[in-house]
């Protein structure tokens, strides 16, 4: 050897570089590329969703709290993904949906997509970040990757030790922010990991014998939940976890991970040969995590900590961006062997829904071109308990790339965004972000139009909100052959149509192994299934779009010419006699 670095080297220049796939990374990836920035995102394993990959087979919820909450589903990004998996997904496979992400970011032309590539260095220059490093293990190449603005979206928020910016990491004691459920003294500890597995029913009997490294549960009092909390044995259970009381919870990773299928083989052992709740005797086991998901971790000090008392006021920030509405799901930081010493794996502690998340819990002061986003983000430990869920984390990762295109564009740190949040804010209600009490501002071409409907009150077409709010439905309802028309006396230049339609908001419709049935793979029976956008020039009206298998919520036309009208008509829904139109508006 002569001291030359024996392997490929290969270098990126772009405008926006993220660090981790999980659903926060995902959304800030897409979310940045889809506002013309050019992205790497950089991601240790080879397929995409973090958490929700075919990997580690977590659902993902979020403020509607599986449904329990109507009307508050995340919508965005991942409404689009949620759906497309109802359309091409039936089937409800992990790795069709690791598919859908990966073809999502890969078909972008201004994505530099970096899979199997960890992150491991990084070089700063005068306090910002120039560039990360990755190893490629399939490759075995080295990539460098600079950028003017990076999100660490890994999770384990690679880049606090890389770059040394602020953090926090265990749980804060109650001095420290001035929270009720927060303990009295600080104690380094979190919450733990775990791996799933999946069981599969057989057409004969399937016997079982406990490999002798694995753990005995004979009893079902030796198991959180006791007997009525293993009847859902075919997907795993979140209460397997361990490692919240490491405080080098991350540097033993691989050993807590040997010592989880212990546990898992254990309690497998049980399902089949002990417990008297469940009859599993056609079962058998189809797959087990290797990789442990994880729950806690560092998360970033930025210009806001949110906290218990943020959430618990309903978070009513100016520069709210994104939102949350899972309750505090504090886990015990013992885990799985809480039981021995009677306690429950988790509290649930109440939070309102949704509560509003600040733009400044996304952005470091101390490392001005470095941006977060995902259970990492500038939280105490006990308002992260709500916020780390994916729909949470999908939002905020949207909020955070549409915010560093922003501020690529105008040539801002992230901190400048902050007094132009109000801007940043109606690009992602655009783009069918909801932000609770922030309604769309609509451009004077829609004020002006007269609004014609073929029957009922077309006004909730552009009353700003695009979704039912408590009680107030803000749609109109139409069957198929209804159409609702703007014109005006003389031509409008018309940059493009957006609707927002009817995906049952007040309906569950994630990827999970834990529900199945053919209710919930398919296409929600109110949506849209054929429709027609139409406009009207030289004094007639003609078709400028048709969409025959409708599987979205949210369309954004390009139109780009003057116009004296623009038409939506519905001609058929999947399956419903009616559906509601959330939005109809024109830029
Ligand atoms: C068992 C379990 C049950 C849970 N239950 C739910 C639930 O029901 N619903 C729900 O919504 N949430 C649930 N959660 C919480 C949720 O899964 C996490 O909080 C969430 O995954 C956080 O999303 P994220 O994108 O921030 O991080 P992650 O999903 O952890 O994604 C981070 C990504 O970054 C990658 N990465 C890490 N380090 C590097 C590096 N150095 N270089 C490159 N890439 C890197 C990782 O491989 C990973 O893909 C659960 C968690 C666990 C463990």
């Amino acid at each position: 050897m002569n001291g030359a670095f024996p392997f490929h080297e290969e270098r990126h220049e772009v405008d926006f570089c993220v660090i981790g796939g999980g659903m926060a990374g995902f959304c800030a990836a897409l979310a940045a590329a889809r506002h013309g920035a050019r992205v790497a995102l950089m991601q240790d394993r080879p397929v995409l969703g973090g958490n929700a990959s075919s990997e580690i087979r977590m659902h993902i919820c979020g403020a509607d709290r599986h449904g329990g909450l109507p009307h508050l589903r995340e919508t965005g990004i991942l409404e689009e993904i949620r759906l497309q998996g109802l359309l091409e997904n039936p089937q409800r496979s992990h790795s069709m949906q690791d598919l859908h992400l990966h073809a999502l970011l890969a078909q972008c032309p201004n994505v530099t997509l970096l899979l199997n590539c960890a992150c491991h260095d990084a070089a700063m220059d005068g306090g910002r970040l120039v560039s990360v490093t990755g190893w490629q293990t399939t490759t075995q190449t080295r990539h460098v990757v600079r950028a003017g603005i990076f999100a660490d979206c890994s999770g384990d928020s690679v880049l606090i030790p890389l770059t040394g910016a602020p953090h926090l990491s265990g749980r804060e004691g109650k001095a420290r922010f001035g929270e009720s459920l927060a303990p009295d003294q600080p104690d380094g500890q979190a919450m733990g990991m775990t791996c799933l597995f999946m069981a599969r029913r057989h057409d004969r009997p399937m016997p079982f014998v406990r490999p002798s490294w694995a753990h005995e549960y004979r009893s079902c009092d030796d198991l959180p939940y006791g007997e009525k909390g293993h009847r859902w044995f075919q997907s795993g259970y979140w209460w397997i976890e361990l490692g919240g009381d490491d405080p080098e919870q991350i540097r033993n990773t691989e050993r807590t991970r040997d010592e989880l299928l212990k546990v898992v083989l254990g309690v497998w052992d049980h399902i089949k040969n002990h417990c008297p709740s469940v009859e599993a005797s056609r079962h058998a086991l189809d797959w087990i995590g290797f990789l442990p998901g994880k729950r806690s971790s560092r998360r970033y000090l930025g210009a806001h900590i949110l906290t218990q008392n943020d959430i618990e006021r309903e978070g009513r920030f100016d520069d709210l961006v994104a939102y949350g509405g899972w309750s505090m799901d504090v886990h015990d930081v013992k885990g799985f062997r809480a039981v021995k010493e009677q306690r429950a794996a988790t509290i649930f502690h109440p939070s309102p829904s949704p509560y509003g998340i600040p733009y400044r819990s996304f952005y470091s002061e101390a490392v001005p071109n470095l941006m977060f986003a995902g259970r990492n983000h500038s939280a105490s430990f006990l308002a992260h308990s709500s916020t780390r869920v994916m729909g949470t984390c999908a939002v905020m990762g949207q909020a955070v790339g549409t915010a560093a295109a922003l501020a690529l564009r105008n040539g801002l740190d992230p901190a400048g965004v902050l007094p132009r949040v109000k801007e940043l804010q109606q690009l992602l209600l655009r783009d069918d972000c909801y932000l609770p009490g922030v309604p769309f501002v609509h451009a004077g071409i829609l004020r002006e139009a007269r609004l014609g409907v073929s029957q009922g009150d077309g006004e909730p077409l552009r009353d700003g909100y695009t979704r039912q709010i408590g009680h107030d439905p803000h749609c109109w309802i139409a069957r198929a052959g209804d159409w609702a028309a703007y014109e005006w006396d003389g031509a409008r230049p018309v940059a493009e149509a957006a609707l927002f339609l009817d995906s049952a908001l007040e309906r569950e419709i994630a990827l999970t192994n834990l529900h199945g049935g053919p209710e919930r793979s398919t296409l929600p029976e109110a949506m849209p299934r054929t429709w027609e956008l139409d406009v009207r020039a030289d004094g007639r009206w003609m078709r400028w779009h048709r969409e025959e298998r409708n599987g979205r919520r949210h369309w954004r036309i390009p139109i780009g010419r003057p116009v004296t009208g623009v038409r939506f008509r519905l001609l058929e829904t999947w399956g419903a006699a009616e559906s509601r139109v959330y939005g109809f508006h024109l830029a």
